[in-house]
């Protein structure tokens, strides 16, 4: 059985921490670049880390809104492939997860 409450707390902060880290990734993206252009080339080469990790970001928000639309519509918790119940263990590590652990290893495996 799922704790709706606490899972809810647990994705909401998650989603809290994820958006503050990428609004001072955006931050720093919009400074402008350094006068000196050695400078100017390992900041352009940090601002590529970081868009990569504002995507990667990005993602898990996305992830985290569909799973806060599934606690309340009742489907969390289950997986969206096969239907069966994600173990209490996994929605811990990741609880934004839509899949088992079984589907999630042959959807990785696919790949
Ligand atoms: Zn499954």
């Amino acid at each position: 059985m799922v704790d709706v409450k606490a899972r809810e707390k647990q994705l909401r902060e998650r989603l809290a921490e994820l958006e503050g880290r990428l609004h001072r990734i955006e931050d720093h993206l919009e400074q402008p670049p350094d006068q000196d252009w050695e400078d100017n080339a390992i900041e352009s080469e940090m601002d590529q880390v970081l868009e990569g990790l504002g995507h990667a970001g990005n993602a898990e928000i996305q992830a985290i809104y569909a799973a806060l639309a599934r606690l309340k519509d009742g489907t969390y918790g289950i997986c969206a492939r096969c239907g069966d119940d994600i173990s209490d263990e996994r929605l811990d590590v990741l609880p934004h997860t839509p899949l088992c652990r079984t589907c999630a290893r042959e959807v990785t495996q696919k790949r």
